[in-house]
């Protein structure tokens, strides 16, 4: 009854057709949100934030993708939320299904085993984390474009961008953009070290010589991360936390990052594991590009639950309008850097160092 009565109410038509909704940013850009009907509420705060914060000045069109068609209450608020085009996409089941070299049995056996690992329990969890790892960027809406904003629903930008995040990343020449950098929960990636020495085995021509192998791995006298794997280099668990990620989608559809999925989509740890997309697009990330394509953006505050990051200078606080605080929780602000922040260690051992030379 609801859903009629918001379809059949003309308000929603005078306000679309009244709003000049022309992009002015002049990047091939655009902002992705994955989500579910009854992610509505989350994904409208999550906008809200987005485009006063940035989009409200620049009008890139948001594109929204589910694994089930959107409600029209869904599409109606969103759109009203936006400030430029809407677009909603219904993501083809062989795109978010296991792929059909998954031996179902296997794959429920691991799933019983891993309930006491974070979302270790759920099936609908591994198809996100392997359709955004391999196929969002093959959806033919994002075809059109060459970057992308990630946004999930319940999340929040707490200061002014005061410029295009797109426009910066290509004007530098950077590929891959992150607000937060954490460790990965060991237990989720039992065997994903190994199954990355042998692509780097298999595929040594697709290594960047100039990579971030020094940020993602530890030796054995670095005795503040956790280490896995049984050869020298171990993964260390850094990884961007990729619910937020601005990036060049022409590196996705590159032929280093194709083999890269491919390899790993094989061995079959998205299901028979629960390989997070974080870890696995920033080990990609780590190993195909040069590590000075990859950009921190320190002042851009982000919060995503549990964490927060904000700009580290008071100045740039002030100046960018930034409320960095969390309702009902003390001020937030140093989260980014302390452990169990990669922060200092993307510093020392990433494009950190060049910028504090310059
Ligand atoms: P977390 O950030 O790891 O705690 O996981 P989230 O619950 O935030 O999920 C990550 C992203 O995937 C969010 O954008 C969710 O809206 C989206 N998502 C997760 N599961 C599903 C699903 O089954 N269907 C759809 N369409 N989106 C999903
Ligand atoms: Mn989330």
């Amino acid at each position: 009854k609801k859903q009629q009565k918001l379809s059949s109410n003309s308000y929603y038509e005078t306000l679309f057709t009244g709003r000049n909704r022309t992009q002015i940013g002049r990047e091939n850009a655009t902002i992705v949100m994955l989500a579910r009907n009854s992610d509505l509420k989350g994904a409208l705060q999550s906008m809200r934030s987005l485009e006063d914060r940035f989009n409200n000045h620049y009008r890139y069109p948001w594109v929204f993708l589910n694994d089930k068609p959107f409600d029209s209450e869904f599409i109606m608020q969103t759109s009203a939320m936006a400030s430029g085009q809407t677009f909603y996409e219904l993501i083809p089941e062989e795109d978010w299904n296991p792929p059909p070299h998954i031996d179902k049995k296997k794959l429920e056996r691991n799933i019983e085993k891993s309930q006491h690992i974070i979302y270790g329990f759920s099936h609908s969890y591994r198809n996100m984390c392997h359709f955004n790892l391999g196929y969002f960027y093959r959806q033919k809406r994002l075809l059109d474009y060459e970057w992308y904003f990630r946004v999930e629903p319940d999340v929040e930008y707490m200061c002014d961008f005061m410029y295009d995040p797109f426009e910066l990343l290509r004007t530098t020449n950077k590929t891959y953009g992150f607000t937060i950098t954490i460790p990965e929960y060991q237990e989720t990636i039992p065997t994903l070290w190994d199954t990355v020495e042998d692509f780097m085995e298999k595929f040594p021509q697709h290594l960047h010589p100039n990579n971030a192998l020094d940020f993602i791995t530890t030796n054995d006298s670095d005795v503040f991360f956790h280490t896995v794997a049984k050869s020298d280099s171990r993964y260390n668990m850094c990884h961007f936390w990729s619910n937020f990620e601005i990036a060049n989608l022409d590196f996705f559809r590159s032929q280093a990052y194709a083999d890269y999925f491919d390899h790993l989509d094989k061995a079959g740890g998205f299901y028979y594991e629960r390989w997070g997309d974080a870890p696995v697009h920033s080990i990609g990330v780590a190993l195909l590009l040069d590590k000075n394509a990859i950009h921190h953006f320190d002042d851009i505050g982000y919060h995503h639950p549990p964490y927060m990051a904000c700009p580290q200078s008071e100045e740039v606080r002030t100046i960018k309008r930034c409320i960095c605080k969390i309702e009902g929780e003390k001020d937030a602000k140093g989260m980014d850097v302390l452990p169990p922040s990669c922060l200092p260690r993307w510093w020392r051992y990433g494009s950190g160092k060049k910028f504090l030379n310059e």
